[in-house]
């Protein structure tokens, strides 16, 4: 990488000149430098925070399928971070039913020391070629005036202005990423339909216990008492959890801070206990950018809306979506063609991989916000848990004889709501099946739009929830 030094005289930034910048020393950002360091282009990481902080993010700590993440960063640089792999279901405490659902979650499942990730990833990018700039806060894009393709960032680096011209940036700020404030999409497909309600606001406490706690092989969850919230507990020890909660942007505010101390102060397990770190962010909890190209530049992880909408977890969305971009940005610099058409298999393998099934979901995140959640936990209480677990990991809309019987029979009283549910699931189905036939170039996807929003429309009439998008 070349750097002109002209800070010196008071004249201009200084300039750095990498092949590909990546804005954002997160997961997507970690494993998309890692991607392209290891074919040997130059690629600097651009990260606000000071190295200390660095890695320092607002999580649960649950990761899914560790072992299956991209190898850029070898799998035995995560290990150390991974402090509690016992935990092998979701326990769903419904207070108001006194009530507790054990559901089994299939696949690997694991709770993290989310700090220590945090900075091993960034070792491994690293490791693999990548340099990382601390203290240095992206604030502009630059873009061609003519054709629109950026060409670069500018921002500040330790209190001093500083430029980047890079092949490709590849945007991984996070939620809310202020580069797509600064970018004029006006020539390509970029998805801007991006709304404060399509975002949950999330916070949570790392919390020591004396005692071990019961739950230790469990990821809690339980809805919150006031507002339309829910709360989790996730042991990445014996006794030391990671306690949050979260509410959709679209409802009525929640005293984050004050409910968590509320529940807390109402568990005995958490008598005595120590608060270590605080930590509060917002996550998107929306489908997928339908596109996350543009000439010269590629959003990745949660700046592309790269997170499972129903339980949050976005961790593993942003290592592939990293990885992906990361190969089209490869693409791009081999054969000199940095457009939209070039950048496109990264949407693809995206929606694919996970954006489809993620998609999907939203429509359950719509119908939470028309239905009663008491009727819901109601309902939801009279399961039993292991037909639940299969009637949510089957892919299609049999759910099951046994479980409609079953749910016929123990939930009198709640059968509007099951009918709901499943004309939803079926409106749920139609919707995956199209994206599963996502468009293989920018010219068909304003007709793909087009039926994907009819499609959408039926889920609002079915749930009778307002319009999302
Ligand atoms: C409270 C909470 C709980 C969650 N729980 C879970 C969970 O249990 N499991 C799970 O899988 N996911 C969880 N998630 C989601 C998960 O944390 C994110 O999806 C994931 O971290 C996204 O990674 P990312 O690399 O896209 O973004 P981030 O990890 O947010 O990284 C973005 C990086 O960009 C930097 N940055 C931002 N703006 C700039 C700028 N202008 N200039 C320079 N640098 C910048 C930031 O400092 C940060 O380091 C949770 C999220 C929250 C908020």
């Amino acid at each position: 990488m070349s750097t002109q030094d002209e800070s010196a005289a008071g004249a201009a930034p200084r300039t750095y000149t990498p092949d590909v910048v990546v804005v954002g020393a997160g997961t997507a950002g970690c494993y998309a430098a890692a991607t392209v360091a290891r074919e040997g282009y130059d690629v600097v990481v651009l990260e606000r925070k000071n190295e200390d902080e660095a890695g320092h993010i607002a999580c649960g700590d649950a990761l899914k399928g560790a072992s299956d993440f991209p190898d850029a960063i070898p799998r035995s640089q995560l290990e150390p971070a991974i402090t509690n792999t016992e935990v092998d279901h979701g326990r769903f405490e419904i207070p108001q039913e006194d009530t507790v659902l054990e559901i089994p979650v299939p696949g690997e499942l694991a709770v993290i020391d989310r700090w220590e990730y945090g900075k091993r990833i960034i070792e491994g990018a690293e490791n693999a070629g990548a340099e990382i700039h601390y203290d240095t806060v992206v604030q502009t894009v630059t873009q061609e005036a003519e054709s629109g393709r950026v060409t670069g960032v500018e921002g500040m680096r330790a209190g001093d202005p500083v430029s980047y011209e890079a092949d490709v940036v590849i945007d991984a700020a996070g939620a809310l990423s202020v580069l797509q404030d600064e970018v004029d999409f006006s020539e390509s497909t970029f998805d801007t339909n991006v709304d404060y309600s399509h975002f949950c606001s999330a916070y949570r406490e790392i919390v020591h216990v004396e005692e071990p706690v019961e739950w230790s092989d469990a990821l809690v969850f339980k809805p919150t008492e006031r507002a339309a919230g829910y709360l989790w507990y996730f042991p990445r020890t014996e006794t030391e959890i990671n306690a949050g909660l979260g509410f959709q942007m679209t409802e009525e505010p929640m005293q984050l801070v004050d409910d968590l101390k509320r529940d807390l102060e109402n568990r005995t397990e958490f008598d005595g206990a120590d608060v270590a770190d605080k930590l509060g962010a917002a996550l998107p909890t929306r489908r997928p950018y339908d596109s996350a190209v543009h000439p010269g530049y590629m959003a990745v992880g949660d700046a592309a809306g790269h997170v499972n909408p129903t339980t949050g977890g976005g961790i593993a969305g942003a290592a592939y979506a990293g990885k992906y971009a990361a190969e089209q940005a490869i693409e791009a610099l081999e054969t000199g063609d940095f457009s939209e058409e070039t950048f496109w298999e990264y949407n693809e393998l995206v929606m694919d991989h996970f954006g489809a099934r993620y998609a999907t979901l939203d429509v359950y995140n719509i119908l939470s916000t028309a239905v009663d959640v008491d009727d819901l936990m109601s309902l939801l209480a009279a399961m039993p848990g292991d037909k639940l677990a299969e009637a949510l990991y089957s892919g299609s809309t049999d759910i099951g004889l046994k479980l409609k019987l079953e749910a016929l029979l123990k939930s009198r009283g709640h059968w509007g709501t099951i009918w709901t549910l499943y004309r939803t699931k079926r409106r749920a189905d139609d919707l995956l099946e199209h994206y599963e036939a996502y468009p293989s170039s920018p010219d068909d996807l304003a007709a793909w739009q087009q039926r994907r929003d009819e499609l959408l429309e039926a889920v609002y009439e079915t749930t009778g929830a307002d319009p999302k998008y």
